[in-house]
């Protein structure tokens, strides 16, 4: 529970802050001791409740103020805690700063115990850390309506506002005297399929709970955060005391601790991303008993944050539109685009099913009848969604339908932690949730556990210098799959392909869609200049960004381009993007030389023109020219994309061992497996995989459990 902040308590904090400075000047003139201390850094991605920032607030200690300065980072935990207290007792309360800070930081509150024998100093910390984490929650000082004795809340509407991952997110409460009756929370800017989630599923929980002081949910915690600082402060206004609420934070119990549960099905299938519901779907059509192991509290995983497309060879919507293609080009594409280190067989057995997967996602209401260029491909095989929106999050949305139609077993927050072998075959799942630990016997096993590209240690351990990279997958893309496949002698191939992705935003990890290039911007560096052509494939872009001057670039677009992508809006929905009405102010804004990117972009236009690129051989992505204001830029470096490399699987998706044989009821598809991409990924083929080999894995266990 955190203390209430008073009015007086905060200007008497104000007032110590600056009486701080003053005496650290002073002391620093006349070079005196200074007792302060920067406790240990932790995990900068550490999830906690508090808007990210810098929060400082001071309290008067046993020799003078005692400041905190409190540090919370991206997804809301508390990364740093630094401690000043230039007149504190040298041997007593000086020397406990540095543990006091420690505490800070593991407690993530300001509820620490202290340091015995420098009960003023800890008290001090105590009372500067909570009004700083006070405004890190977005809580009003508490000088408004209070409710009547006995009564938490004045009944009555209110609202709250915060900002979230894409926006305003605003919380409607109706409260009587002693009970939170309805809320309602919007958030339309958040990320569809995972902010969103919050969005949807956290007013239940609060309603449920009757308490702010609830779990965020993992893997959405900036809206999570938002919601639960808006809640915060509509509930101030009904008068509520923040300090009276219970904490209804549900910690996860000690393993040991756990109830056990036995559960039984045909086939379990473990990841519920893009080819663990594709594998889901066709299992339970097929008759299958299927139970769906998630440990998000939400489906989609990195699925979810595919933008650009699924490629495709010889679809309908080709032939449709007149475009010449074959699955040999595609074939042959995907190879070059992999360096040659793919398995040629899986590549052609993913190429061939590629129009069949096309075929499905139209029957399934997932049609992708949008086809365009993307890097590494030699024709349009791109396959999108009709309106330009980035194909994860609109695939993950019509496969939750379809699962929501069959009634598909899914167990979310549930974290499958071993395979269970008896007599060399796969015969079931261990696997355990916040209190139950689940023992699931099974006629087959299918791992869909996608890659490990947020996992540092495991980026670390197969390519060191990717370390401390900016990462852009879901937080479920720890390699757990390939971990508990190896423990039962799976064999890895490709392991060490990481893919960098060329344009991220380094600020928010947020992935800029190939489609962007793939429809006409280009690249420039500091200079204003071009570099490379764009659309070559990702690891030669993120190898030319890195050559440049700060290894970074900007993308650059115009108004026409941006009308024709949704997945923009996005983009200038979270400021990512610089906007001016010329290329000069562009330049301007973007401290390039006005007169270089004007030279850059007539030049560009003029090459749109001859469809000829003198400079760089682009070929591709060249129908329209940039000359619509206004014009847009972001700014971009490399960040970890996909992990090519995996578990080691057959044409049949059955998962093989390291001494080349199958591991008879283990079957595996998408991002857990290696081969098919080799050394690259070309854009748009992860969708490819996860819906053929989500597919097959399917039909190879269902005819499995048959025989
Ligand atoms: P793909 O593209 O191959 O389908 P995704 O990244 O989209 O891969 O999906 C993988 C899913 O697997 C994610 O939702 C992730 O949270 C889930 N997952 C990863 N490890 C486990 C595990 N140990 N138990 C249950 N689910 C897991």
């Amino acid at each position: 529970m955190k203390e209430p902040i008073t009015k007086n308590q905060w200007i008497r904090g104000v007032i110590a802050g600056v009486c701080a400075v003053v005496i650290l000047l002073g002391l620093e003139a006349i070079g005196n001791g200074l007792h302060s201390a920067t406790a240990p850094s932790v995990d900068a991605n550490i999830v906690g409740e508090y808007q990210p920032g810098t929060y400082a607030a001071s309290a008067n200690g046993f020799g003078g103020p005692v400041e905190v300065t409190l540090t919370v980072g991206e997804n809301g935990g508390i990364t740093d805690a630094a401690i000043t207290g230039a007149s504190e007792t040298p041997d007593v309360g000086g020397a406990a700063i540095p543990d006091l800070s420690a505490q800070l930081l593991s407690a993530q509150s300001a509820e620490i115990d202290g340091v015995s024998g420098a009960t003023f100093t800890t008290n001090a910390v105590k009372e500067a850390a909570a009004a700083a984490l006070a405004e890190a929650s977005g809580i009003e000082l508490l000088s408004g309506p209070k409710a009547e004795e006995g009564n938490l809340f004045i009944p009555g509407y209110y609202d709250g506002v915060s900002m979230g991952f894409g926006g305003d997110v605003t919380v409607t409460v109706k409260v009587s005297e002693n009970s939170i009756d309805f809320i309602d929370i919007e958030g339309d800017h958040e990320t569809e399929n995972i902010g969103s989630f919050a969005v949807s599923m956290l007013g239940d929980r609060i309603l449920a709970a009757q308490t702010p002081n609830i779990d965020a949910l993992t893997g959405a915690t900036v809206t999570s955060g938002a919601i639960l600082r808006a809640l915060k402060q509509a509930l101030t206004e009904a008068g509520a005391d923040l300090s009276a609420f219970p904490d209804a934070k549900q910690p996860e119990i000690a393993s040991a601790d756990k109830e056990e549960k036995t559960l039984e099905a045909d086939i379990v299938i473990i990841g519920a991303g893009g080819a663990g519901m594709t594998a889901a779907i066709h299992a339970v059509e097929a008759g299958k008993d299927v139970i769906l192991l998630e440990k998000m509290p939400y489906a989609g995983g990195n699925t979810t944050k595919a933008t650009g497309g699924m490629n495709a060879a010889e679809t309908h919507y080709q032939a449709e539109q007149n475009i010449e293609d074959t699955v040999s080009q595609f074939i042959e594409d995907t190879i070059n685009g992999g360096h040659g280190l793919n398995n040629r067989d899986l590549v052609t057995i993913m190429a061939q099913k590629s129009a069949e997967g096309i075929e499905w996602l139209d029957s399934i209401n997932a049609p992708l009848p949008k086809v365009s260029f993307s890097g590494g491909a030699t024709n349009a095989r791109i396959h999108s969604p009709e309106d330009g929106s980035g194909v994860g999050a609109y695939l993950v949305t019509a496969f939750l339908k379809k699962m929501d139609e069959l009634g598909v077993n899914v167990m979310y927050d549930t974290k499958a932690t071993e395979l269970i072998k008896t007599d060399g075959a796969i015969t079931g799942v261990k696997a355990e949730d916040k209190t139950t630990k689940y023992d699931i016997s099974a006629k087959a096993v299918i791992l869909t556990t996608g890659g490990f590209g947020c996992n540092e240690d495991m980026i670390v351990k197969y390519k060191p210098e990717l370390k401390g990279t900016v990462k852009t997958g879901s937080p479920g893309a720890t390699g757990d799959g390939i971990v508990m496949a190896e423990e039962i002698g799976a064999a890895l191939v490709d392991i060490e392909q990481i893919q960098l992705h060329p344009t991220v935003e380094q600020s928010t990890s947020m992935l800029i869609t190939e489609g962007v290039r793939g429809d006409g911007a280009i690249l420039v560096n500091q200079s204003g200049k071009r570099f490379i052509n764009e659309l070559l494939t990702r690891d030669v872009v993120s190898a030319g960004e890195l050559e440049q001057e700060g290894q970074y670039a900007y993308i650059i677009f115009d108004q026409k381009l941006r009308d024709g992508l949704k997945a923009i809006e996005k983009y200038v929905s979270i400021g990512i993007t610089t906007q001016a009405d010329t290329i000069e102010e562009l330049a301007e804004k973007l401290n390039i030389d006005p007169a270089t990117l004007s030279e850059t972009l007539k030049n560009w236009n003029q090459y749109v023109a001859d469809k000829n690129d003198p400079d760089f051989g682009r070929d591709t992505g060249m129908e329209e020219d940039l000359s619509t204001p206004p014009y847009y830029a972001i700014k971009v470096a490399p960040g970890i994309h996909h992990t090519m490399g995996g578990v080691k699987i057959d044409t049949d998706a059955e998962v093989i061992d390291t001494k080349n044989a199958v591991i008879p009821g283990l079957f595996a598809a998408g991002e857990v497996t290696g081969g098919v991409h080799g050394g690259n990924r070309i854009g748009g083929t992860a969708v490819t995989d996860i819906v053929v080999f989500g597919t097959i894995a399917s039909d190879s266990a269902v005819k499995y459990c048959d025989n």
